[in-house]
């Protein structure tokens, strides 16, 4: 640090460990030395997830170790705190958060960077809560591999063709990244296991995907949009657009216009709401994204910032709303970093800029559509290998799941065996999908 009038160190805490909180918190490690700064991050995890392959893990293409990073690996020198967040008091500089004993305990801070994104609104539709299942986390991802795994088994032994139909029916609500990517996993793997279960005909099975928007995947360009459409349906998933949905029941899904769907499996993906304490800020809000600054500090406060999902930041390169995505996220992490840094030391802060690299959306096991450059692809691709292109290094995932020690469903994650080195994808993950179904039954 320049400025010899901050020797005092600063107590600076970050409300969750995803792409904006992590890539905040390295980046502050290394601008502030230990004695500079004191950081800390609180996530209720004690990894980080990598949410563009959690699709993957629903559909056994790879591990569900493999979509997360220990944030103790991800963040040296970092406190990271598997605590709960309740309360900031934006006033008397304080955040309240639930200790593992159950007790409410207050932490004081000189700066605080909420990136703890959004929650999930199950209470927006009737019978969501019930019927639905989330699709947000490593164990969201480990329960649907599950739920496919039984409706196939339950399917292959009904004598009943409709019964039949009914088991082997997904349907998955919102268009969005989550949306587009889960309905393009359940799909290929449907059909990649058909020759394992020849009691079932393939034209059985279906996925449908709703979405109450004119077209699939907001945070893309129009182009992508279309392109991604065009694809899905030629492999065979139904898109349902411009209908919400009015109900979940166990029978399935019915539409605004009236339509039931019948399903065995709902997948819901597309209400988010604000986190309650998010909620119950003294901060300005849009549709419960909290309002920034350019510079990422929110409206109203000195030592305040929100980035990633739970924010509404402006991009000085389009000058519109950044989009709820990870790539954006973690760039807002690396600049508000450099934000808070510049104004502990007097200098100017920047307005967030960043110039999207292009975009990426898995449609089903490996395959991908992408815009890069100008050029919109599809095909065959391996996620991790792309996302090398876009995301920058702590975002990355690491696929190699003998590299993650510990996790399973849900619980925390020990980095115990974790070495950079062993980056590399699973040989031909598809072919291990039974196993993996088997293997998760019996634990
Ligand atoms: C299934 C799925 C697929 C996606 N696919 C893509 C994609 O292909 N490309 C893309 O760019 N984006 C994709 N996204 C969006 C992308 O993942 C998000 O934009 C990104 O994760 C936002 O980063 P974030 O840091 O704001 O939040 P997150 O990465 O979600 O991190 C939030 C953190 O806050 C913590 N937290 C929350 N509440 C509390 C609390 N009360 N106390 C303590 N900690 C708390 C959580 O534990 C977590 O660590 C996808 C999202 C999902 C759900």
């Amino acid at each position: 640090m320049r400025s010899q009038e901050f020797m005092a160190q600063q107590s600076i805490v970050i409300v969750g460990g995803g792409f904006a909180g992590v890539a905040c918190g390295r980046r502050l490690r290394s601008l502030f030395s230990p004695s500079q700064a004191r950081i800390v991050v609180f996530s209720e995890e004690n990894y980080m997830v990598f949410q563009p392959l959690l699709a993957e893990v629903a559909g056994s293409s790879i591990l569900p170790e493999a979509a997360a990073t220990p944030l103790r690996v991800a963040l040296p020198g970092v406190e990271c705190r598997r605590e709960k967040v309740v309360d900031i008091d934006l006033a008397s500089n304080e955040l309240v958060f639930e200790s593992f004993e159950g007790l409410k305990k207050t932490l004081r801070y000189n700066q605080v960077v909420i990136a703890c994104s959004s929650g999930i609104n199950f209470a927006a539709v009737p019978g969501m809560a019930d019927h639905a299942l989330p699709f947000r986390t490593v164990a969201d991802a480990v329960a649907l591999r599950a739920q496919i795994s039984q409706q196939l088994e339950r399917a292959a032994v009904s004598d009943s063709p409709d019964q039949r139909c009914f088991f082997l029916t997904f349907a998955a609500i919102g268009g969005g990244f989550s949306g587009v990517e889960v309905a393009g996993e359940i799909n290929d793997v449907l059909k990649a296991v058909e020759k394992f279960y020849p009691t079932i005909h393939p034209e059985e099975a279906s996925v449908i995907l709703i979405h109450s928007r004119d077209q699939l995947l907001p945070e893309v360009s129009p182009s992508l949009r279309d392109f991604t459409h065009r694809k899905m349906e030629a492999n065979g998933v139904k898109i349902v657009l411009n209908q919400r949905v009015k109900l979940v029941t166990a029978e399935g899904v019915t539409i605004s216009d009236g339509t039931l769907f019948k399903a065995a499996t709902v997948v819901g993906t597309a209400s988010t709401a604000a986190l309650p304490f998010v909620e119950r800020m003294k901060a300005s809000k849009d549709k419960g994204r909290l309002k920034t600054d350019p510079d990422m500090r929110l409206t109203g406060y000195k030592n305040a910032w929100a980035i990633g999902d739970c924010a509404l930041v402006m991009n000085a390169f389009d000058d519109q709303p950044a989009q709820p995505t990870g790539q954006l996220a973690e760039r807002q992490g690396k600049q508000c970093a450099a934000n808070l840094y510049a104004v502990l030391n007097n200098q100017p802060t920047k307005p967030f800029y960043f110039k999207p690299l292009g975009m990426l959306c898995a449609i089903g096991g490996h395959n991908a559509v992408a815009e890069m450059m100008g050029f919109k692809l599809s095909g065959f691709f391996h996620l991790v290998d792309l996302a090398h292109c876009l995301f920058d290094e702590i975002a990355q995932p690491l696929p190699k799941s003998e590299s993650r020690h510990g996790l399973d469903l849900g619980t925390p994650l020990l980095p115990r065996h974790h070495r950079r080195q062993d980056r590399h994808r699973q040989p031909h993950p598809r072919r291990l999908f039974h196993l993996r179904l088997l293997d998760l039954q019996e634990r």
